[in-house]
């Protein structure tokens, strides 16, 4: 089957997007490594503490009422960004496009 919206990190976001259960509001559970790369304006704006110690990203609610990460800004599947893309944590540098987990949040997101 074609892929609904191409496999274009720009365009899509769905690894941006999180799934129920919510784990506490938090989505990305940042490292001492991606707290040092953050600046201190986007730690003060993003950053909050995790459920059961540790700093995270939480989640936010989109227009369209999806809960995405706090840094995805645009509309899922049309045009997407991270505000932070040159310093986002090490757990996104790590999800490669087209990958079998990319795979998985598109599908879990309807994008493909
Ligand atoms: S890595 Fe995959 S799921 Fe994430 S934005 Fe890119 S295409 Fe979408
Ligand atoms: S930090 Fe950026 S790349 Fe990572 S989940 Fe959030 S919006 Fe997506």
């Amino acid at each position: 089957m074609p892929d609904l919206v191409p496999l274009d990190c720009e365009r899509c976001g769905a690894c941006c997007r999180a799934q129920p259960p919510f784990g506490g509001g938090v989505f990305v559970r940042l490292g001492a490594a991606d707290l040092a790369r953050l600046t201190p304006d986007e730690a003060a704006r993003l950053v909050v503490a995790a459920p059961g110690g540790g700093r995270a990203l939480p989640l936010a609610t989109d227009a369209a009422g999806q809960r995405v990460c706090a840094a995805l800004r645009g509309d899922l599947g049309r045009s997407v960004t991270c505000a932070i893309y040159p310093r986002r944590p090490d757990a996104c540098r790590g999800l490669e496009r087209g990958s079998d987990e990319c795979r998985l949040a598109r599908e879990e997101a309807g994008l493909v």
